[in-house]
């Protein structure tokens, strides 16, 4: 595995994204907990949930590359919960993003979301 690149391909999802997962729409972080926690005034017990993490749209196990278009920027949660429990079987990508979303907005997502005050 080539973790330089694939760091190198995060980083740019994670700007491009304008630093929100890409599945839930949160704010991320990316190097400091304790910076982020303070800004979104976020216990941090809970901003673990919100690390930056490399995601890929087709799973590896799938023949997913580590390219620009199959990488995009989630927050651990997010991508943690897309594969846990089901290694060959995860939902794709697009049909994921739209439970997410519906999840978010009916305040059943991560911890944070259901705690929140930085959803607008
Ligand atoms: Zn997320």
């Amino acid at each position: 595995m080539n973790s330089d690149k694939l760091r190198r391909l995060r980083h740019q999802a994670f700007r491009h994204q304008n630093f929100l997962c890409f599945y839930c729409k949160f704010p991320m972080w990316d190097s400091d907990p304790r910076d982020f926690s303070i800004e979104h005034n976020i216990p941090s017990r809970l901003s673990k949930h919100l690390k930056c993490t490399a995601e890929h749209l087709v799973p590896r196990q799938d023949s997913g590359k580590d390219s620009t278009g199959n990488i995009v920027a989630a927050c651990l949660w997010c991508n943690r919960m897309r594969h846990q429990g089901r290694p060959h079987k995860a939902p794709d990508a697009a049909t994921y993003r739209m439970q997410v979303v519906r999840w978010v907005a009916a305040g059943r997502w991560h911890p944070i979301a259901s705690s929140r005050r930085i959803v607008d």
